[in-house]
């Protein structure tokens, strides 16, 4: 272990009530965020696109790309964008798993605000593959999808979705080398556990949309329901 690893561990542990973004004083001392960075997230709001949630600032109801293509999730819900704090918060993410219960919170409001909580059955994270998990710890999404499950009493299910193929980091890709990348990375290994399940998936960032996409594809092949997808960040 690094020494700058050590002392922050040290110093999270003795100091947890400063704001991991700005490091000012948190009033509440449950807070690892202060009230001032969480007003600061830039948080998604209309004209956005009905289906992937982009914003649209000449208006609209859709983005150009969900005009020519056929998604098989209904939606997705976005908290923000990927930027300023929320986007330092997903990254600390990475590395400081307490992180989960503020960026949980900020998913749960966005989620009751834009879908009918009753009609979900299942929470599904979008899973890592064995390796990247194994290196990273934990599965963020995983995390996420933990604390969502508990505060809305819905069933998280995550060893029935599961990702066979390691990837290629997206982010260096085009559309289509995408595509290619992402095709038969994920199974679902009992199809019956879903059949006529509406899902909500959980992932940290929807970028291109489409790891989300094949995810939402491999559920509907299984017998899914509906399938939405709840990210907490629009890049
Ligand atoms: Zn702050
Ligand atoms: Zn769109």
């Amino acid at each position: 272990m690094k020494i700058s690893t050590i002392k922050d561990a040290v110093l999270d542990f003795f100091f947890p009530n400063v704001c991991v973004s700005c490091g000012k004083d948190v009033d509440d001392k449950k807070s690892v965020v202060c009230r001032d960075c969480i007003d600061k997230i830039e948080y998604i709001k209309p004209p956005y696109c009905l289906t992937c949630f982009q914003p649209l600032p000449d208006g609209g109801a859709h983005c150009w790309q969900c005009r020519k293509t056929k998604y098989h999730f209904e939606k997705v819900i976005a908290v923000g964008r990927y930027t300023g704090i929320l986007r330092k918060l997903i990254l600390k993410f990475k590395e400081k798993d307490f992180l989960k219960t503020i960026l949980a919170g900020l998913l749960l409001d966005t989620l009751t605000k834009n879908m009918d909580i009753e009609s979900i059955d299942f929470i599904v994270p979008v899973p890592l593959s064995k390796r990247k998990e194994f290196e990273r710890g934990y599965n963020q999404s995983g995390l996420l999808a933990d604390i969502l499950g508990k505060k809305l009493n819905k069933m998280v299910v995550s060893d029935n979705f599961i990702r066979i193929r390691n990837t290629s980091p997206q982010f260096e890709l085009s559309r289509e080398q995408r595509l290619i990348n992402l095709k038969d990375s994920f199974f679902v290994r009992d199809p019956a556990e879903f059949k006529g399940k509406n899902i909500v998936i959980i992932d940290d960032i929807a970028t291109t949309c489409l790891t989300l996409e094949e995810s939402s594809k491999i559920l509907k092949k299984s017998g899914a329901g509906n399938i939405h997808c709840l990210v907490l960040a629009r890049d």
